[in-house]
Formats: structure tokens, C-alpha cells, sequence
């Protein structure tokens, strides 16, 4: 195609292509969710019906980009690991980014109604994204246990807040009463007082999800003598694993590979 004396302004593109050989970390983060979960009527601490539809939107973005090898999500973020070899878009930060947080912002709008039919959108949902170079396996694991343990630090702060708040008190006693408090307080008080035994709340609350791609056999056709022809094919599955220990990735060897 003949150029115009324009196109030197393409020239002012900064390359922004992430380092090669590196795992490539994309997380999205809803903007403002603290007040979008208390507009939208989210149950406190642990809405399940908006961690159901973070999920379906993580494992959209999956379908739509077979080069993530797995995503972990938690309240309203979610992170996806593309392959140290991944060469889509030539590796382009500013793509990547792009297409992966207006996937998951896109399918959030388009799934709402499924998750939410009571529940009119009161504004436009916006996530933020960013894209993380990791040089190494071992830092990837970091990662990923740093998010889980997160999760599992926000949830127990949250779960006593809230039956705290619940049992009466308000917002900034329950606050008070948690400042500097340590994990086994937390645990004790959480048993003693409300009769909860944290190690026995969902695994979804306390461990957050992980997407991985599980095979799956379809019935494709029955042949003329009735014989039925399954086809394999790959589809990203939920489940609630620790992550942080070694025992997960011994299971999965073929997510490092
Ligand atoms: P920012 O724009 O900086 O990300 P934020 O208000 O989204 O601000 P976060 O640190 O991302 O702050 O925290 C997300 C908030 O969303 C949590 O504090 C929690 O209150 C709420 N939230 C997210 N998912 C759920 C859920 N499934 N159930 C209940 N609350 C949720
Ligand atoms: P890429 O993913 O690389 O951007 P693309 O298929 O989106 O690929 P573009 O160069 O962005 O390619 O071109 C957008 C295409 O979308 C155009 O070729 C045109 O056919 C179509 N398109 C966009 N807007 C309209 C419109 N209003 N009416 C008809 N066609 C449109
Ligand atoms: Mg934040
Ligand atoms: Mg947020
Ligand atoms: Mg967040
Ligand atoms: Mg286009």
C-alpha cells in the first residue's frame, strides 16, 4: 500500500515489547469495587454470585487466549500467566494489556444479568491492567503464593470485621477491636465468639481461584453402526487449590514445562 507523508508519525510509537524468555504476568483490578460491591448489593464478606461471574469472565479471557497457561483470581482481581514463549503481538505490553483487560471488562457487562438478574448495572464497570515480566519458575510461584496469601489474609480481616459488624457493633469498633491483631487471635476470636472454625469456611473464600485447562471428552457422532466417536478438547476448570505449598505444582508439572 503506497504510505502517505504522514506515516512518519508511526515513528512515535515507543517499542514496548516485554523481555523475551520471561513468564508474562497480565493482572486486571476493579476500579473502585469497594463502593461498586456496596451499590450493587454484594454480600459482605464474600459475595458468591460476583466471585462466579470474575470467573466466568477469567475463564472467557482463557478461551480467547490459548497462550495463558493459568489464571488465579481473587475478590475483584484476577491474574493470567502467559507462557514464557508467548510471541502474540509480539509481545507488546500495551496489547496484551489492552485486549486482555477489555475481555475480561467486556465479558463482565455481557454476563452480568446471568450472575446478577435482580440487578440492574448501575455504571460502567472499569478494571485497570497491568503487564509483570517474571524471570524465573521460583518467581512466578512467589507470585501466584503472594496473591493467595492475600486472599487468605483479606478474608480472615474481612470474615471477623464483618461478623463483628454483624453481631452489632459498628464499622469502626469492629476496627478497633482488629487493629494489630494476629492470625490466631483472629481465628480464636472468630471461634469463640461467632462458633466459626475459619478452616471450615469454603475453600473458594479462603484459597480464591484458580483456572487451569482440563481435557474433556465430547460425543462428536454415533457411525453407522452406532459406534460413538469422542473428540478431546480443552477447557479452563475452577478449582480452589493451595497454590503456595509444593504439592499443586508436583500435580501439575506440565504448567512450568
Ligand atoms: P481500587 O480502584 O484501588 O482497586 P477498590 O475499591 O477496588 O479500589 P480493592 O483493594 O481492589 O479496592 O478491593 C476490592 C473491594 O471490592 C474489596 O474491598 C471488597 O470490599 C469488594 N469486593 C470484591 N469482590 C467482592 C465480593 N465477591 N464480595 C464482596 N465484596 C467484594
Ligand atoms: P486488528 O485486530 O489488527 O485491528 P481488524 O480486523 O480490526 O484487525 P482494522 O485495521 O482495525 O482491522 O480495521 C477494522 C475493520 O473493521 C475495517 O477493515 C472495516 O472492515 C471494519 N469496520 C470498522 N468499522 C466499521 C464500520 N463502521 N462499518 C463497516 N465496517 C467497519
Ligand atoms: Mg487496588
Ligand atoms: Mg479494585
Ligand atoms: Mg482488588
Ligand atoms: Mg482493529
Amino acid at each position: 500500500m503506497a504510505k502517505s507523508r504522514f506515516e512518519y508519525v508511526k515513528n512515535f510509537e515507543a517499542d514496548d515489547s516485554l523481555l523475551p524468555h520471561c513468564w508474562i504476568v497480565i493482572r486486571v483490578d476493579g476500579k473502585g469495587f469497594t463502593r461498586f460491591s456496596q451499590e450493587h448489593g454484594f454480600g459482605k464478606p464474600n459475595d458468591a454470585r460476583a466471585l462466579d461471574l470474575m470467573d466466568k469472565c477469567a475463564k472467557e479471557v482463557m478461551q480467547a487466549f490459548g497462550d495463558i497457561r493459568l489464571a488465579y483470581g481473587e475478590s475483584d482481581e484476577y491474574s493470567f500467566v502467559f507462557s514464557k514463549t508467548c510471541s502474540l503481538y509480539g509481545r507488546r505490553a500495551s496489547k496484551l494489556v489492552s485486549l486482555v483487560t477489555s475481555c475480561f471488562t467486556g465479558s463482565y457487562v455481557r454476563f452480568w444479568g446471568e450472575f446478577f438478574p435482580d440487578t440492574q448495572l448501575q455504571w460502567t464497570p472499569m478494571f485497570d491492567g497491568r503487564a509483570i515480566c517474571y524471570p524465573t519458575d521460583a518467581i512466578l510461584k512467589d507470585y501466584l503464593a503472594w496473591r493467595q496469601a492475600d486472599t487468605h489474609i483479606n478474608n480472615q480481616y474481612n470474615t471477623c470485621f464483618w461478623a463483628l459488624v454483624k453481631s452489632g457493633k459498628s464499622k469502626t469498633e469492629a476496627q478497633e477491636a482488629l487493629q494489630g491483631t494476629q492470625t490466631e487471635h483472629k481465628n480464636e476470636l472468630l471461634f469463640s465468639s461467632f462458633g466459626i472454625n475459619y478452616a471450615s469456611l469454603p475453600a473458594r473464600f479462603r484459597k480464591g481461584s484458580v483456572v487451569l485447562r482440563t481435557k474433556h471428552k465430547k460425543l462428536v457422532k454415533h457411525l453407522d453402526d452406532g459406534t460413538p466417536v469422542e473428540r478431546e478438547f480443552s477447557a479452563p476448570t475452577v478449582c480452589h487449590d493451595d497454590i503456595i505449598g509444593t504439592a499443586f505444582w508436583k500435580q501439575h508439572p506440565e504448567l512450568l514445562a
